[in-house]
Order: C-alpha cells, then sequence, then structure tokens
C-alpha cells in the first residue's frame, strides 16, 4: 500500500505518534501528580490488541515515529510485547519515554526491538532531592538504568525538568554527568500544565537563562536539528551533550509533526487541549474523515495553560 502523508490545513506535515499505555505511574513527581490522585482502571485502557490495531491503522495513514509514554509505560505487565509488536510496524523511528524504575530489567528485550530511544526522566542526581521531587528511594535503580542503557548502546536521552531553588543548582553537575557517560542530557522547561499550572512562575527557569549561567563556564557549540525538533542542542567544551526543550519561552508549535493517542484511545491534536477525537472501536474506513478532523483541531499558537496533568496526557 502507498503510504498516505497527513499534512495538516497550515502545511504541517504530522508524522509522530505519543502512545500513552497507561497513566499509572509508581512515582508522584510533585510538579506531574496532584496530591490525591486516582487512575484509569485497568479494564478500561486499551488492550494490547487494540494498542497495535489502531496504530498500525495510523502508520498506513502517514504516521512513521512513535514514543511510547504514560504515566509509566513500563508498569504494563504486557509492556514488551506492545514494544514487540509495534516493532513489526513500518516505523522509522521507536522510542519510550520511562522513570527507569523497572527499564533495567527489560532492556535485553528491549534490545531485541526496534526501541533503541529510550529517554529517560532524572530530575536529581542527589538522592534526597530526587526524592523530595519523586517522593520515593528509586534513586539508584533509574539511574542504573540509565548507566545500563546507555552502555547497550541504547540512544538514551535524560530527561531534567529544571525547578528553580529545588534542582536548579544542579546544572553541572548534570553537564558532568554527560560529559562522564556520554548520555544525552536535555533539560525541560517545565510547562504550565497540570499542579503548577497557576504557580508555574514560583518555580520557573528559562533555557535562555541556563544558557547564560552555562557560558559563564563553557563554550557551546550549537548541533543541528530537524525542524520539528522539540529541543535545541549543544555540545559544550567539557564534552557534554545537552539540549533544552523551551516548550514555554520558545514554543514550537508553528513546526508541530505530533498526534498523541491516549491510554483510552482519543487521538489527541494537542498536549494543551483536550480535543480529540476516539478511536477504540472505530473502522479504519472512517480513519481520514477523523484525521481530518482531529488535524483541524491542531492549534497553530501556543495555547497558555492546561490543568490536566501530564501524566494523563501522556508526557
Ligand atoms: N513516567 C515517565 C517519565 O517520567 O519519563 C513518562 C511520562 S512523564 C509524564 C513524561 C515527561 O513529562 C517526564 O520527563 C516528566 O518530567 C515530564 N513532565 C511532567 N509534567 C511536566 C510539566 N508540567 N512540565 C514539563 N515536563 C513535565
Ligand atoms: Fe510518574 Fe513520569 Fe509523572 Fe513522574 S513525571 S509522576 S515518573 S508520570
Amino acid at each position: 500500500m502507498h503510504k498516505r502523508k497527513l499534512i495538516d490545513s497550515h502545511g504541517r506535515v504530522i508524522h509522530k505518534l505519543r502512545v500513552q499505555i497507561t497513566d499509572a505511574c509508581n512515582f508522584r513527581c510533585f510538579y506531574c501528580m496532584p496530591q490525591q490522585v486516582q487512575f484509569t482502571p485497568s479494564k478500561e485502557l486499551l488492550s494490547s490488541s487494540e494498542i497495535i490495531d489502531i496504530c498500525s491503522n495510523l502508520v498506513d495513514f502517514g504516521i512513521d515515529e512513535m514514543r511510547v509514554s504514560g504515566g509509566e509505560p513500563t508498569l504494563r505487565k504486557d509492556f514488551c510485547d506492545i514494544i514487540r509488536e509495534l516493532s513489526r510496524l513500518a516505523v522509522g523511528r521507536l522510542g519510550v519515554t520511562t522513570n527507569g524504575f523497572i527499564l533495567k530489567d527489560i532492556l535485553p528485550e528491549l534490545k531485541d526491538s526496534k526501541c533503541q530511544n529510550i529517554n529517560i526522566s532524572l530530575d536529581s542526581l542527589d538522592q534526597n532531592t530526587f526524592k523530595k521531587i519523586t517522593k520515593t528511594d528509586y534513586f539508584n535503580k533509574a539511574l542504573e538504568s540509565i548507566i545500563t542503557a546507555q552502555r547497550m548502546g541504547f540512544h538514551v536521552k535524560v530527561n531534567m525538568v529544571i525547578l528553580r531553588g529545588v534542582n536548579d543548582h544542579e546544572l553541572f553537575d548534570f553537564i558532568n554527568f554527560s560529559a562522564q557517560y556520554g548520555v544525552e542530557v536535555r533539560f525541560l522547561e517545565l510547562m504550565k500544565i497540570g499542579p503548577y499550572y497557576k504557580n508555574h512562575s514560583q518555580l520557573f527557569v528559562s533555557a535562555q537563562e541556563l544558557i547564560e549561567r552555562l557560558e559563564e563556564r563553557e563554550e557551546l557549540e550549537p548541533q543541528s536539528v530537524n525542524c520539528d525538533s522539540t529541543s535545541f542542542n549543544f555540545h559544550t567544551s567539557s564534552g557534554a551533550k545537552i539540549g533544552f526543550i523551551a516548550s514555554e519561552s520558545q514554543p514550537f508549535c508553528g513546526f508541530c509533526s505530533r498526534l498523541r493517542l491516549t491510554a483510552t484511545g482519543r487521538l489527541r491534536a494537542c498536549i494543551m487541549s483536550e480535543a480529540g477525537i476516539n478511536l477504540r472501536g472505530i473502522d479504519k474506513e472512517r480513519y481520514p474523515d477523523i484525521l481530518q478532523s482531529v488535524m483541524g483541531m491542531k492549534p497553530t499558537e501556543r495555547i497558555d495553560h492546561i490543568k490536566q496533568p501530564m501524566y494523563q496526557i501522556g508526557g
């Protein structure tokens, strides 16, 4: 079958899919989860075969890159089955975003799959600060997963959400970490999503501020990236590979190439909006109309905030 292209009315080629397979998580990152949290019951989540069917259909209509996320995607017992099945689809890149808790144990299985792009969240290199942010004691597990994945040859990126007064003093620790292990570290601006959408300014640090702090000690060599890349990247004079995701201060909506599938089967147009259409149980013949409608829901300008937390959106 000749593969179709998804192009929205603003000329944006939509070819990436973020696949949320659960909203459940064993961490409680304070900027991601509210204090009282309720997860979707397992029986309401898409089954693995529903996920594969929907993703397979979307590939036929133009999706060629997928990233599996959550909640914590590796908590699903059928996580490796899902990855194995997604690996059979005609996608050029398959990735996962994870907190690293279980990851180390399943890396050998992932190594035999198409899933070679692993983003691991690590907001602190200090055990106490890690606990303050995640409310868990799993620092060593996350760290070991990162180091093992890197040694096994996966494309590893460490995601660090920078939070003023909480972990922003660790900027150079992360630079040293990147240089020491050869792992790319990406600094994420806190987005106005979820628990901190209102009190965002008390924790927010811009990418520009970080770059200015870095330039006092390091030379930054810009690296080229695809035009729909969410990050801008540098190599530093001390040997670190870093990126910045400046979703708040330098939004990239004009180049967005992404749709999102939620864990209950809703195809949504944008991280900042709940607008979307259910794909669960929908015949493939109806996909072209639904895709057109969902792409029509894609905003061109940045929506200011969303109260829905990231773990429910599929980060
Ligand atoms: N549990 C997995 C993890 O932590 O990597 C995957 C899901 S998590 C929601 C995906 C990413 O979203 C994490 O890197 C997390 O730090 C980030 N995140 C959550 N809330 C955020 C916010 N308000 N602003 C920026 N990033 C956020
Ligand atoms: Fe869980 Fe990831 Fe949210 Fe942390 S950021 S609470 S690990 S979903």
